[in-house]
């Protein structure tokens, strides 16, 4: 799958918000934006006097892409499937997007980043109730039990990561059994779950247009 590849602290900058795409750095005063928080270029300390609503809306749904580490193709699918899916679109979209398996590690403390989660899947250290699986873009369901495989229980990067889970805590819909490298999902993500500031109603309003 192809996905963006610049400079991660760029893009927090560019969004004015840490959206924690390296890890350790982003608890740690190497954080670029804690550093410079205003956007990169030459123009990136001008402040501008009116935003008109589609770039309101345009920066929300390049947030929420950057965020997951999503290209464009992608999200519109995940926002297609959202939209024809039951209930608030706006939400619909945010409950896939968390449902993925890069996510669903990150979450559960196997990765410090997305990034990273996905490198964990595509080298095949996961199990899906017993099935390998090494798609990051599989989405996790209800009772459904993610492990490491034993052969990699030792790899440093995973274990760092259990260790610094505590700092960002789990959701509610997941639960991680530290001593067995296994996770599982107790139900699905809800709303409260999500604690980035994400206005998805602006992405809805965008793509409605
Ligand atoms: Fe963003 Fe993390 Fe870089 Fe800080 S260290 S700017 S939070 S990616």
């Amino acid at each position: 799958m192809a996905r963006y590849t610049g400079a991660s602290c760029r893009q927090c900058r560019r969004e004015n918000l840490k959206l924690f795409l390296k890890g350790d750095r982003c608890y740690s005063d190497k954080c670029s934006f804690e550093r410079r928080a205003y956007a990169p270029g030459q123009h990136g300390q001008m402040r501008f006097r009116k935003v008109s609503d589609y770039a309101v809306q345009l920066r929300e749904k390049q947030k929420v892409k950057r965020i997951y580490g999503m290209l464009e193709g992608q999200f519109r699918r995940y926002f297609e499937m959202a939209d024809a899916s039951k209930g608030v679109t706006g939400e619909n979209l945010l409950m896939l997007l968390e449902r993925r398996l890069d996510n669903t590690l990150f979450r559960l403390g196997f990765a410090n980043s997305r990034d990273q989660a996905r490198q964990v899947v595509r080298h095949n250290h996961i199990f899906i109730n017993g099935k390998k699986v090494n798609i990051p873009s599989f989405l996790v369901g209800i009772g459904d039990v993610i492990t490491i495989k034993e052969k990699s229980r030792k790899n440093q990067a995973i274990n760092e990561s259990l260790d610094a889970v505590a700092r960002r805590g789990i959701p509610s819909w997941l639960e991680l059994d530290r001593d067995n490298f296994q996770g599982s999902v107790k139900s699905m993500p809800e709303r409260h779950d999500i604690t980035m500031p994400i206005q998805e109603q602006l992405i809805v309003e965008l793509y409605s247009k």
